[in-house]
């Protein structure tokens, strides 16, 4: 059954439904199943503002359309056709359990997707049922916002509905539909999909359609399939950067899960590390620790492999100069992975000039947090403490060890530069985050709203929402685990 139309739009909706007119290979009309009871669980209302829409028309009506029992005035509402190496398989996937409304245009002129995720099979649901967990909904509610919140690229989260439904996982859970917003679904494996199926011309529509969308300064070049690899390529590497800088394990870094835009995407098994291993791994089904915290540039890396593939055809007639021309591009991954990485760590530790020896310095430190097994989050702030003190005497220590050579080739280094004490704090606590989400915080706050109370998940999200300053909000939630608490898994069920 297909879902009512809201013809009012009070809420601020304003749908175009640019990929709809794309070639009919990339997606299928597929239209929300509407839910026995829909209940809104949280909306965003400082996302909405942002979208142009009215907080107060959205409580109002909009449950039924975040529940995906009404359709949107305004919305072409279709599933988008995608592939993927999962776990390095190819694989034909597609929206499963979500479905785009369609693209909401901003008063200020920008362009948002609007999808609901978990609103019902698809005809790409293969065996699935459509269908999305609370506990899950609400995590990538609260990670993708503290991501936003910490300066990341990523998707955002305007509204968790209930659905009033129990689905059936390892144990029946309640339902709900999560509205993400994103600059754009379009992902490494929808490239796979439209080079999958052979057919030239989607290919080449759905290049100049990202293009246009997400790199227009490109747009007219000689090779636009090549200057969108390049695109995508500088935007992944600084991603991915940010992402390790701040301890973020994205989990699960299949091709589908990875977004052209450069935004964050697919926040499943995701978790931030408390102390530091490059070899930490949280996924309960990332046996081989394919994407670990340590080993997610080499991913980022091999993906961006993948997308070349997909785009040989468009980037030459003649495959060997094709190949040539993706390989001498992809091979700049590591170099731009190195400088964005090199640079997020100079800001950790409040170098504003470079120097040669900067990212053996950082590594220094971080071998001794490895060593140590030190809170990676809480070291860094205690490093914007001592660079505060600047006295010697106040010795960093983790794990009872003192660092007081690191920390004087460090001062020594600090002093080498032409800034004020205070100008390196500020651009230290600037980069160094108070509170991150942390594991043991996230699911407390989910086990309590999947039992009916939300007040822990909004402190956590108010703690989180001004995450590089000390405020009252946040002070009880800046400390990792206690100690003894055993090592954090997350599950895939979602
Ligand atoms: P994900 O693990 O969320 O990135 O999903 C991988 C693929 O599985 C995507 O094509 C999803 O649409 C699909 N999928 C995940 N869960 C379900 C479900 N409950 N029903 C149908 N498809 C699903
Ligand atoms: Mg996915």
């Amino acid at each position: 059954m297909a879902g009512k139309s809201d013809k009012k739009s009070a809420a601020g909706w304003r749908f175009d439904n640019s990929y709809a007119r794309l070639p009919d290979a990339l997606f299928a009309r597929a239209v929300p199943v509407p839910v026995a009871q829909p209940g809104l669980a949280v909306l965003n209302e400082n996302l909405a503002a942002e979208m142009g829409l009215y907080a107060a028309a959205l409580r109002e009506t909009g449950t039924e359309v975040f529940a995906g029992s009404t359709v949107p005035a305004g919305a072409d509402p279709i599933a988008q056709a995608y592939a993927g190496h999962q776990f390095g398989h190819f694989t034909n996937l597609g929206d499963g359990r979500a479905i785009l409304l369609g693209e909401h245009l901003t008063p200020a002129g920008a362009r948002f997707d609007v999808q609901l995720k978990g609103s019902g099979q698809t005809p790409y649901s293969r065996r699935g049922d459509g269908r999305a967990a609370l506990g899950p909904m609400l995590r990538e509610y609260v990670i993708s916002e503290a991501m936003h919140a910490l300066g990341i690229p990523t998707t955002r989260s305007l509204a968790v509905a209930t659905t009033g439904e129990q689905i059936a996982r390892e144990e029946m859970l309640p339902g709900a539909v999560l509205t993400r917003v994103a600059a754009s679904h379009i992902r490494v494996g929808t490239f796979e999909y439209a080079n999958a199926i052979g057919d030239r011309a989607t290919l080449e529509a759905l290049t100049r359609y990202t293009l246009e969308r997400h790199y227009p300064e490109s747009v007219g070049v000689e090779n636009p399939a090549l200057a969108l690899f390049e695109g995508v390529l500088e935007r992944q590497a600084k991603l991915v950067a940010q992402w390790v800088c701040v301890g973020f394990v994205h989990g699960v870094m299949n091709t589908d899960n990875m977004a052209l835009s450069g935004e964050t995407i697919d926040y499943g098994p995701c978790a931030f590390i408390d102390t530091y291993d490059p070899a930490t791994v949280f996924s309960s089904i990332d046996r081989g620790g394919r994407y670990a915290y340590g080993n997610q540039p080499n991913i980022a890396h091999w993906n961006l492999a993948r997308l070349a593939e997909a785009l040989l055809p468009l980037i030459d007639e003649e495959k060997d100069k094709a190949v040539a021309a993706a390989e001498e591009t992809l091979g700049k991954f590591p170099e731009r992975f190195r400088s964005h990485y090199t640079a997020g760590l100079r800001a950790k530790l409040g170098l504003f000039s470079e120097e040669d020896g900067d990212l053996e310095l950082a590594k220094e430190f971080l071998d001794c947090l490895k060593g140590a097994e030190a809170d990676f989050t809480g070291a860094f702030r205690s490093l914007v403490r001592a660079a505060e003190t600047s006295e010697l005497q106040d010795a960093l220590s983790f794990g009872g060890t003192p660092l007081r050579a690191w920390q004087a080739k460090w001062m020594a280094r600090l002093e080498r530069q032409q800034r004020s004490r205070a100008k390196v704090v500020a651009a230290m606590s600037a980069a160094n985050p108070v509170v991150i989400p942390r594991n043991h915080r996230v699911e407390e706050a989910l086990a309590a709203a999947v039992a009916g109370d939300l007040s822990v998940m909004h402190r956590l999200l108010d703690a989180l929402a001004r995450p590089y300053e000390a405020t009252s909000a946040n002070e009880a939630y800046r400390d990792g685990p206690l100690p003894g608490s055993g090592p954090y898994r997350t599950f895939c069920g979602t």
